[in-house]
């Protein structure tokens, strides 16, 4: 992790379908190569925080009101989920977003529409999925759609790096999954971060899970920002171990 700002959200507001107010003012950062925990529980705000930055929420008739989001301190409100593929930042959505009738590897093929660099290029990528993705090579000529819960989380992150991002919005990763396969997953998630260089800003509710692998955390309660910090502080604060670690 470097002290370097990738992602600023500065106070945002968003509402939903012009009078459901869901985030009251959230500011967070994400640094340059760290991993962000975006905590909270049910319907704190996390995923429309996420879908704000990516802007997905326009499909769902929300709308960031107020406030800025800066991408390398460029603002990136009016940019389309595709272009903002092109410049680095792709989303994971929660759930399991692969194309049921597609084979693991036509989905991971999917990822790299945006690219203009070549058959060879989109070969080698696929290669490097692969390499940290060994479950997904195994399983690259199964149809997506009959392959596990957790398959189907490693697809979905799988495509995504397949756009070559340099930050990935992840949504509620452990979502459905038993506890072996979690720590597999944010492993793996821990591994592309070290090796790849790739940032991530990640929505859970596991804040157990989370505040082990990531490095700063921020806890929503109501579309408010309630507490922040190094991860390491978080886990220790007595508040964040009763309420959301249940270790009072
Ligand atoms: P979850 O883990 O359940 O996804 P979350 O923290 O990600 O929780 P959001 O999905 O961002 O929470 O939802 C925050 C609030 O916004 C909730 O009260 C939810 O009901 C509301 N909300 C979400 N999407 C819409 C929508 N399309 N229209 C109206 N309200 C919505």
């Amino acid at each position: 992790e470097t002290g370097e700002a990738l992602l600023e959200v500065n106070n945002i507001e968003v509402i939903y379908n012009h009078v459901i107010l869901v985030l009251k003012g959230v500011s967070l950062s994400v640094a340059k190569g760290g991993i962000t925990a975006l905590l909270g529980g049910n319907g704190a705000g996390k995923s429309t925080t996420l879908k704000s930055i990516s802007n997905l929420l326009r499909s769902e008739r929300g709308e960031v009101t107020k406030g800025s989001i800066l991408y390398k301190g460029e603002r990136i409100q009016d940019l389309s989920p595709a272009d903002l593929v092109e410049r680095g930042v792709v989303q994971v959505m929660e759930g399991r977003h692969c194309f049921e009738h597609l084979t693991i590897e036509e989905n991971l093929l999917t990822g790299a529409y945006t690219r203009k660099d070549g058959a060879k290029a989109t070969q080698d990528d696929l290669e490097l999925v692969y390499s940290y993705f060994p479950r997904l090579k195994e399983r690259r000529r199964s149809q997506a759609g009959y392959t596990s819960g957790g398959e189907q989380q490693m697809c979905a992150i799988g495509r995504a790096m397949m756009a070559r991002p340099e930050m990935i919005l992840l949504d509620e990763p452990s979502m459905g999954l038993a506890p072996q396969l979690v720590e597999e997953i944010f492993g793996i998630v821990k591994s592309l971060n070290e090796d790849e260089g790739v940032s991530f800003l990640l929505a859970e509710q596991n804040t157990n899970v989370a505040l082990r692998f990531a490095h700063r955390g921020y806890i929503l309660e109501s579309g408010r920002v309630v507490m922040d910090g190094p991860a390491k502080e978080l886990r220790e604060n007595p508040d964040v171990k009763e309420f959301y670690l249940g270790m009072s």
